[in-house]
């Protein structure tokens, strides 16, 4: 039976944002590990807990075959007098493999824009680790009949400047905002249909080959009910999950929706 040579990977990512204190995070982190799953060599699972949770989730769940550790955020500067800034090399000393940037809760509350993202892009590639790149459009946007180009346009100010090699490493992550911690999941049909247009953007830029290798996750309230309808959809390789990431339970319908 013919089977293609190339498998993107299909990803589970969680992003627990700014919850939890620590006897909450051993708890969930001891629950993940608990009811951790036996991937296949083409899925991975990436848990994104707060800093101080880091060391942790790499002692809990590091060590599990296909599971990764990441960051939520990261310095766009290398090293130096930055107070209270994280760098990407501090995070990959510890064993952070990944790490998440353009979340649009970055961009609205802490005013990031294309450019300060691209720069960490190139810090998080710099140092040999695997930038998880949001981008999404807000409600406005996309009832304006823009979601396309304004889509677009973050690819474009945030990635195209890389090189074929480097491209190749990123993982995206479409998150339409105003699907983000709402309740509200875009429609199967409104992903694939955003996700087509991201791949093919990157096959213009790129060619299909490396268009075909990267991973395009979903993020927008991603929950174990819609997981599997979701990643049943040609161009959509796993999620971004915020909320449900907390509830070990849930968060363990939707990696069981990758199989
Ligand atoms: C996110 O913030 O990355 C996210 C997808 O959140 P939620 O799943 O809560 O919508």
């Amino acid at each position: 039976m013919f089977r293609t040579l190339l498998m993107r990977k299909k990803i589970v990512a969680a992003n627990w944002k700014m919850n939890l204190n620590a006897s909450q995070a051993r708890e969930l982190l001891t629950s993940l590990k608990e009811k951790a799953f036996s991937l296949k060599s083409h899925q991975e699972v990436i848990v994104a807990p707060p800093f101080p949770f880091i060391p942790a989730a790499l002692e809990q769940i590091g060590s599990i075959e296909n599971y990764f550790v990441a960051a939520q955020n990261c310095s766009d500067k290398e090293k130096g007098a930055y107070t209270g800034e994280v760098s990407t090399a501090m995070l990959g000393s510890i064993g952070v493999s990944h790490i998440i940037t353009g979340h649009s809760e970055r961009r609205e509350y802490y005013g990031e824009t294309n450019g300060v993202v691209a720069a960490k892009v190139n810090r998080i590639l710099a140092e040999q680790l695997t930038p998880i790149f949001c981008c999404g459009e807000s409600l406005e946007t996309r009832e304006a009949g823009d979601a396309n180009a304004f889509v677009g346009s973050q690819l474009n100010e945030c990635l195209f400047h890389l090189d074929e090699n480097s491209m190749q490493k990123v993982v995206i992550a479409y998150e339409p905002i105003w699907a983000i911690g709402t309740g509200k999941t875009a429609s199967s049909e409104q992903a694939q249909e955003m996700h087509a247009h991201i791949r093919a953007a990157i096959a213009e830029k790129y060619g299909n080959t490396v268009a075909d290798s990267i991973s395009i996750l979903y993020g927008g309230s991603v929950k174990g009910s819609n997981a599997a309808e979701l990643f049943g959809q040609q161009d959509v390789d796993g999620a971004l999950v915020g909320g449900a990431s907390l509830d070990a339970d849930d968060f363990s319908k939707i990696i069981g929706a990758l199989s």
